[in-house]
């Protein structure tokens, strides 16, 4: 792979702190904030320093110059994670220095225009941000962002910066040529078991009450947005259809739970054959309890034949 540096920057100063040859392909963006609200020059000082153990692919100065302290075919030492600066282009902005670590408009329109320079040269194309910590750490539904706090304990990239993730990947995709599809395209939800469990998904529907409909006909099914949150689960807790067992001894008790542990109702069902509507795992009885359509109670299906 030939990896390029980014024609926007306006000032170059190498780091000694970096590892010569990233070892994977550039796949991530990593934003961090500078707590100062400093020029590159300075910031390119404060990487020349060894002592320092410290440096970022970019950085960008309250002005919204850019910076440039290790090429883009080198691992900077940024994210206290050797996998995740393997994988990522790091970008310092400079911010306050105080909660939220606020960064100026200038810098702000910088990092956008950077961020769509690098996805372009490296063939990324969109960025996808997510507000769970494990889908970023594991790059789960195309996750690509990753940020500092997730990797040691700081709040870099402060909350000002973390807050905007998802705006910026939308301005940054805009300029992909993503924008008009993303916004006009509706939200598609997804009838699945797990959000992980892509071969279980019963259905997609851009309309929420006829997902849920879908997921209704399916025990433990759920119905997943695209963000992959469940925002509906099946209300059939097991069995989804009844069915007819033979009862073979006249004393089965009627409970009025699923469970040896709900009292008896006194009844008893008698020999024949009954229609189950619904089944739980309760206790007492390996097979199960079945929900006796007449409303009477459940029985222990230990003591039927499914007929
Ligand atoms: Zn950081």
């Amino acid at each position: 792979m030939a990896y390029t540096n980014s024609k926007l920057v306006n000032y170059t100063r190498i780091s000694p702190n970096r590892s010569v040859n990233r070892n994977h392909k550039i796949d991530t963006i990593s934003i961090h904030c500078v707590v100062g609200q400093c020029s590159v020059e300075t910031l390119g000082s404060i990487f020349a320093s060894t002592s320092k153990e410290a440096s970022s692919n970019y950085g960008i100065g309250y002005d919204g110059r850019i910076g440039m302290y290790v090429e883009e075919k080198d691992r900077s030492w940024c994210t206290s994670s050797a996998s995740n600066d393997n994988r990522a282009i790091t970008i310092e902005v400079a911010s306050d220095t105080y909660h939220p670590y606020r960064v100026n408009n200038a810098a702000y329109k910088s990092l956008i225009k950077l961020l769509v320079d690098i996805c372009k040269r490296n063939g990324i194309k969109k960025l996808v941000w997510s507000t769970n910590k494990s889908e970023r750490m594991n790059h789960l539904n195309g996750c690509n962002m990753t940020v500092h706090r997730d990797y040691a304990n700081k709040s870099c990239p402060g909350d000002y910066l973390y807050n905007l993730h998802g705006q910026i990947a939308k301005e940054v995709n805009a300029q992909l040529g993503l924008g008009t599809s993303s916004t006009t395209k509706k939200t598609l939800y997804r009838v699945r078991k797990t959000w992980k469990d892509e071969k279980s998904q019963k259905g997609a529907f851009n309309d929420l009450s006829n997902a849920k409909k879908c997921a209704d006909k399916n025990k433990g099914y759920s119905v997943f947005d695209e963000s992959g949150k469940a925002v509906y689960t099946s209300k059939v807790t097991n069995s989804t259809s009844s069915f007819k067992v033979q009862i073979s001894i006249s004393d089965l008790n009627i409970r009025k739970g699923p469970g040896t542990n709900y009292a008896a109702t006194g009844k008893f069902t008698g020999k024949g054959i009954f229609t189950i509507v619904e089944t739980k795992q309760g206790t007492g009885s390996a097979k199960g309890w079945g929900k006796l359509k007449s409303g009477a109670g459940w029985i222990a299906l230990d003591y039927t034949t499914r007929i």
